[in-house]
């Protein structure tokens, strides 16, 4: 299709429900609109309500028997078999979600591949899931923990990652022999029903995976709350995790929070300065520095303070703000008008507070004029304590900290309520350690910049980051299964465990 026609098409989509496709009971819909382009309708959507989740966690409950029996090899085979259909629909997706979202294409290819590694490795576990095998302390006796399914979850996912970022929840969750409902931000619904098309074309059984189009008030509060679903996988502001949390505590749900970041880079005195400007550039303003990941602090050493401002003053006003689906651009539109007011809202709190030195505007001109843009800013010269260098902004702003000292520099990474990325520039292997001991944050780097998690560690953060949970890896596994430690008592006789073999010596 050539870009003009992808740019055209507007296509009208269902909720997926016990593998139909449906209008919403009301009748009622909602648009996703470019933000590269406010004129550019992407598609048309149910604006579902309680009565669509209700049919849908229905559809999912009625599936679950059959999906939770069938071997996991076998489920592990239907993800292989998803994967490659997803590899084979990359860019066909990727350019979807460009237009959708606004990253820059290059990033959402990204996006879509983090997905199919996901798929791979999830359908893998298949022939894993491993156990654990003890010894019993009885004789005659056999003792293991085995992992079951736990029956419907419910995914709750943002707009900055439409395709890895339901991808990262619904496999693992799979694989373990759940069945799934999934509710996509608002921004990004396309994205989410094309990517669910793909896994029933790749053999998902009807009923297995859903997904209910809506807001977070129609859809998210009826899936939070529906008494038969078991389990709540939730990334999204801080606030609405808090929500979630406290509606979900009336059923007991088991629920997992992944929420905001104000994640730093130290760069210090002995740096290689190059590398460490094209991590920052990446992390900071990649995807419009909408990524939960993204570097919005630099604590940059003073010793190599001025000459890295000035590396990055050039680096940054030299960025292409544009369409992402144009080669020649940098730097994507924000999600919405709404995100660019906020953004906007902290240029005057960061006047205030600190030297601006590159950006600072929405950015209107030309063929940015229907967009939502914002120019990639820096601020310098921020105290730690700083509403800028404390909230997270969720755009394409940076905030830089002067420091002289290791203690200092330690005390102002840890200094915000969140703790999900963290990044260290140095040749020195002592402080690269004192780094992984002392940051406290979910993942932390070395030499490289703030983004960039493996799809086979575990994903999450500290402190308001999150609930505790982690995502992908082996660690999604303890989330969406329930471990039943199993006893084979073949002694033919009452064994007593804690009274009748006592070891402890009695004289
Ligand atoms: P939101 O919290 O606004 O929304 C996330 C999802 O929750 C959307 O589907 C939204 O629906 C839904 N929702 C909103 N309110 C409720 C509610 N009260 N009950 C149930 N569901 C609700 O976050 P954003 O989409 O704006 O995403 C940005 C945030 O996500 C940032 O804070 C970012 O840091 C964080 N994030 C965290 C990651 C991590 O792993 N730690 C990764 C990526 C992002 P609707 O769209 O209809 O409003």
């Amino acid at each position: 299709m050539s870009t003009t026609a992808e740019r055209t098409a507007t296509k009208t989509y269902r909720n997926l429900i016990g593998g139909e496709w449906a209008e919403a009971r009301s009748g009622k819909t909602f648009t996703s609109v470019s933000p590269a382009n406010h004129d550019e309708v992407v598609g048309v959507f149910p604006a579902s309500g309680p009565e669509d989740v209700d049919a849908a966690v229905g559809a999912a409950m009625a599936a679950f028997p059959a999906w939770s029996l069938m071997p996991a090899p076998k489920r592990g085979e239907i993800l292989f078999k998803v994967a490659r259909l997803l590899a084979e629909h990359k860019e066909e997706l990727s350019r979807l979600m460009t237009r959708e979202m606004g990253k820059v294409l290059t990033e959402a290819r990204g996006d879509v591949q983090e997905a199919i590694d996901v798929a791979y490795y999830m359908a893998g576990e298949g022939r894993r899931m491993f156990g654990m095998t003890v010894p019993s302390e009885m004789p005659d006796k056999f003792a293991m923990a085995i992992r079951r399914p736990i029956g419907v979850v419910g995914l709750i996912t943002p707009w900055n990652f439409p395709v890895a970022i339901p991808g990262w929840k619904l496999f693992p969750a799979l694989i373990c022999g759940n069945t799934a409902v999934i509710k996509p931000a608002s921004d990004t619904p396309a994205c989410a029903v094309r990517f669910v098309e793909l896994l029933m074309e790749g053999g998902i059984p009807d009923g297995v995976v859903n997904v209910v189009t809506g807001s977070g008030t129609d859809v998210g509060h009826a899936l939070v709350e529906h008494p038969d679903v078991r389990v709540i996988s939730f990334t999204g502001h801080t606030e609405t995790g808090i929500d979630i949390s406290r509606r979900a505590a009336d059923t007991l749900k088991r629920v997992s929070l992944e929420l905001g970041g104000k994640n730093p880079i130290v760069i210090w005195e002995d740096a290689e300065l190059q590398l460490a400007l094209d991590s920052v550039v990446w992390s900071a303003f990649g995807t419009s520095g909408q990524r939960c990941t993204a570097a919005s602090r630099l604590i940059v050493h003073r010793g190599v303070h001025d000459e890295f401002v000035e590396m990055l003053r050039k680096r940054v006003g030299a960025l292409v703000l544009g369409d992402g689906l144009d080669p020649a651009t940098d730097v994507g539109p924000v999600i919405n008008d709404v995100a660019v007011d906020r953004i906007d809202g902290y240029m005057r709190v960061g006047r205030g507070e600190a030297e601006l030195v590159v950006g600072g505007r929405p950015a209107r001109d030309g063929a940015l004029a229907k967009g939502s843009f914002f120019e990639p800013t820096i601020f310098t010269e921020v105290k730690p304590d700083a509403r800028i260098a404390q909230e997270e902004i969720f755009g394409p702003v940076t905030s830089v900290i002067p420091v002289t000292s290791w203690d200092e520099a330690v005390r102002i990474v840890n200094s915000v309520k969140y703790g999900l990325s963290s990044s260290l520039f140095t040749r020195d292997v002592n402080l690269a350690f004192r780094s992984i001991r002392d940051f406290d944050s979910g993942l932390g780097y070395v030499n490289h910049g703030t983004i960039g998690a493996e799809a086979h560690l575990p994903f999450g953060g500290t402190k308001s980051t999150g609930n505790g949970h982690r995502e992908v890896g082996q660690a999604a596994l303890d989330f969406f299964s329930e471990w039943k430690s199993v006893y084979v008592d073949y002694s033919g006789k009452l064994q007593r465990a804690q009274i009748d073999m006592t070891f402890v010596d009695q004289e």
